[in-house]
C-alpha cells in the first residue's frame, strides 16, 4: 500500500497547482500522459493500477468514516464531454455509498437565484467522516456566469455591487470560504478536467453516431463551443486566483480517459493520505466494555 501511495503522490504532484499566481493554461497539455501512451498494453495496466487505487480509496474512506473528524470535498469542473461523470463513477466505484454523496449543480432555480451564490452548495457540504462530490459547483459563478454576463443580471444583485471588480471579489470570497471550510475540518480538492477542443468535437460526434449515446448530446452544449476561448480564459483566471495550498486545483489532462482517471484517483489518494487517517484507538474503559460483552456472548446458551 505504501508503494502505491508513493506512486499516487508523484503522479498527483505533476498536475497539482497550489499557487495560481504564475499559472498558464498553455503549459498544461490536455493530451499529456507523461509518455506512458508508448508503453505496451498501457490501457490494461492503467486499468489494473486504477483498480488498486480504487481499493486503497475504499480503505481510506473507511478510516475517514470511523475517525469522524475530517470531511473531504471533491469539486469537478470541466467543459462538456470532458469526462466528469465517468471519472466520478470509476474512481469512486469501490467506496461505500453510505460514506459518499454526489451533487450536480445545474442552472440555478428561482429560489436559488434569490440567495447569495454560495448558498445552494453550502447546503450540500459533506458531514464529518464523509466524502462529498460536487459535479459542477460555485465555480460556475466565475465560468458560465462570467462568459454569459446576462446570467449575472438574473441574480438581481444591488446595482452598486456589480462593478468591474466583481470577479476579483468573487475570487476573494471563494478563497475566504474555502479557508473557512478547511479550518473547520473540510478538506478540499478541486479537479479541472482539461479536454481539448478537438477531442470534445470527437466525443460530440460519437454521441451523435451512437444511438446509446444520443441522450447525452445536447444542442446547447455544442453551441457553448462557440465560446471556447472565453471559457479557457475564464478557467485560467479562475485557477490563477483560487489555487491555494489549502484548496489546490488539479489540472487533469482529459483527452485520454484512462490517464485522466488515474490522475483523479491519485489526487484523492493524496488528499486523504494528508489527513493522517487511522481507526480510533480503543481506550481502557471501552476495552473493559468489550471484554464484558465477550463474556456475555460466550455465556449465552446455544
Ligand atoms: P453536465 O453537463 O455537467 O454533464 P447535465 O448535462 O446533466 O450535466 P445540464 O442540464 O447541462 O446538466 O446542466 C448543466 C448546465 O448548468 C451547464 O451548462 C452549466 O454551465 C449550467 N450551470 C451550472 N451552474 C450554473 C450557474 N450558477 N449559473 C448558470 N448556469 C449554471
Ligand atoms: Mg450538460
Amino acid at each position: 500500500m505504501g508503494k502505491l501511495i508513493k506512486k499516487a503522490r508523484s503522479l498527483a504532484k505533476s498536475f497539482r497547482v497550489e499557487d495560481g499566481r504564475k499559472f498558464r493554461l498553455k503549459d498544461f497539455d490536455p493530451d499529456e500522459t507523461l509518455g506512458l501512451e508508448h508503453e505496451e498494453g498501457i490501457k490494461d495496466r492503467a486499468a489494473n493500477l486504477l483498480q488498486q487505487g480504487v481499493d486503497i480509496l475504499a480503505e481510506m474512506q473507511e478510516k475517514l468514516y470511523a475517525q469522524d473528524r475530517w470531511a473531504l470535498l471533491l469539486i469537478f469542473q470541466a467543459m462538456d464531454a470532458a469526462g466528469k461523470d465517468g471519472a466520478i463513477k470509476h474512481v469512486m466505484s469501490g467506496v461505500n455509498p453510505q460514506g459518499c454523496q454526489v451533487f450536480n449543480f445545474k442552472a440555478p432555480s428561482p429560489e436559488e437565484l434569490d440567495h447569495d451564490f454560495l448558498w445552494r452548495t453550502s447546503k450540500c457540504l459533506p458531514e464529518r467522516g464523509r466524502i462529498g462530490i460536487f459535479n459542477r459547483s460555485y465555480y460556475e459563478e466565475v465560468l458560465v456566469v462570467r462568459v454569459h454576463r446576462e446570467l449575472l443580471t438574473k441574480q438581481k444583485l444591488p446595482a452598486s455591487l456589480v462593478t468591474k471588480k466583481i470577479w476579483k471579489e468573487r475570487f476573494e470570497d471563494i478563497n475566504a470560504y474555502e479557508r473557512y471550510l478547511t479550518r473547520n475540518g473540510i478538506a478540499i480538492c478541486k479537479f479541472f478536467l482539461n479536454v481539448s477542443r478537438g477531442e470534445q468535437k470527437k466525443r460530440f460526434l460519437e454521441r451523435l453516431d451512437n444511438p446509446d449515446k444520443n441522450w447525452k448530446f445536447s444542442v446547447a452544449d455544442a453551441q457553448e463551443r462557440g465560446h471556447w476561448d472565453d471559457y479557457m480564459e475564464a478557467y485560467e483566471d479562475m485557477i490563477r486566483n483560487t489555487a491555494t495550498d489549502y484548496a489546490p486545483w488539479y489540472v487533469v489532462p482529459a483527452d485520454n480517459k484512462w490517464f485522466s482517471r488515474l490522475v483523479v484517483a491519485a489526487g484523492i489518494v493524496e488528499a486523504l493520505d494528508g489527513l493522517k487517517l487511522a481507526f480510533p484507538k480503543v481506550d481502557e474503559e471501552k476495552r473493559k466494555e468489550l471484554t464484558a460483552a465477550r463474556i456475555i456472548l460466550e455465556e449465552e446458551k446455544p
